[in-house]
């Protein structure tokens, strides 16, 4: 069964945009004229590719942080597609021993672009590998064990690590130090995510008025693969049920029966706004018993969540917990209360 599969069968999490579309590689934006949004760190990259090309040089290295689905895989591809070096893809979680990471490592041509995702997710003695590596281009390789072992200094092409991560304040301050360049990518506005949705539709040969087009992207999450994600779905519909164009009345059919309402929020994300207002009384509340009363990992609440739910104002995380926001009870359609500033 694939991804694909999966989150198809519970409308709940229908949204989820850590769940990946097939056909995403199909859709990604090839080039930084493509790229649509995320100004800032479009204008700055382009100045640093630019400059890092015509030195001859590998770029420095790249952070990318920010929720699931906002295009930092995207945004890496491009790099070293404007770059004009290949791109070797990796994760986190992937690499195990400090050996797999300095065999990667090893394998680098001249300013490559190394990828790695979720990089909170590196372990200690991984991360020992990669900071000499990213410093002084050079890696420390054991040979042989016991008494006679030899710590083997190896030199490294100069090369370019993009790293990715959902929670740049799991990173170790080391590492975080190490990046020269550093981007927090920021949920997109509905202009931006309607043109995202007008050009996905022309490359899957969707027929959406420019109405819909504006419709869908309000209710995306302001995440571009759940717009794409949207798009997907409201194409069956008018297929099924209407003419075979997206239309304002196909975006409506199909967020009513996927469970989304008007703001893009799906069944979990109220779930979570109604087990603080119900449960906890409104919070303050950690994120272990938000976590047991949902049903849910607090990692994906944390990563995937709240970071939509706390840029809509619905709820807030202080030191003591999360609490719902007066905008988050009138969200529930809860009275305010008095008193209450938020
Ligand atoms: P992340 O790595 O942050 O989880 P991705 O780069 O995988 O996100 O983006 C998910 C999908 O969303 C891509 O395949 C692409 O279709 C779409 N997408 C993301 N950012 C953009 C963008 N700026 N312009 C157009 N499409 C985008």
């Amino acid at each position: 069964m694939t991804d694909y599969d999966t989150f198809d069968d519970g409308l709940d999490r229908f949204v989820d945009p850590e769940v990946r579309e097939l056909g995403d590689p199909a859709l990604r934006p090839r080039n930084l004229d493509e790229y649509v949004g995320q100004p800032r760190t479009v204008e700055n990259l382009r100045v640093y590719i630019r400059a890092a090309k015509a030195r001859g040089e590998a770029m420095d290295h790249v952070l990318l942080s920010g929720p699931p689905g906002l295009g930092k895989t995207s945004l890496a591809h491009i790099i070293a597609e404007e770059l004009g070096v290949e791109m070797r893809p990796t994760s986190g979680p992937v690499i195990e021993r400090g050996g797999d990471l300095a065999a990667i490592l090893n394998s680098l041509g001249p300013r490559e672009v190394l990828f790695i995702d979720e990089i909170h997710r590196l372990n200690r003695a991984v991360e020992e590998v990669l900071y000499p590596a990213l410093e002084d281009f050079r890696i420390d390789v054991m040979l042989g064990q016991g008494p006679g072992a030899q710590s083997v200094s190896i030199d490294l092409p100069r090369f370019t690590l993009v790293g990715a991560t959902t929670r740049a304040g799991l990173l170790t301050r080391p590492l975080r130090d190490r990046f020269p360049i550093s981007f927090s990518m920021e949920f997109y506005q509905p202009d931006e995510l309607a043109e995202i949705i007008v050009k996905s539709a022309l490359r899957m040969d969707i027929d959406i008025t420019p109405e819909a087009a504006k419709g869908l992207a309000c209710r995306s999450r302001g995440t571009p693969r759940v717009a794409n994600r949207l798009l997907r779905r409201t194409r069956d519909f008018a297929q099924v049920e209407g003419e075979g164009v997206v239309d304002m009345a196909i975006i409506q059919l199909t967020l009513d029966r996927l469970g989304i309402d008007g703001e893009g929020l799906d069944g979990m994300d109220r779930k979570i706004l109604e087990t603080i207002a119900f449960k906890f009384d409104g919070g303050p509340v950690g994120i272990d018993s938000l976590a047991t009363a949902i049903g849910e990992e607090g990692d994906t609440i944390e990563d995937v969540y709240e970071p939509f739910l706390i840029m809509c104002g619905y709820i807030q995380r202080t030191r003591a917990g999360r609490i719902l926001t007066a905008s988050g009870r009138r969200h529930l359609g809860m009275p305010a209360v008095s008193g209450q500033l938020f």
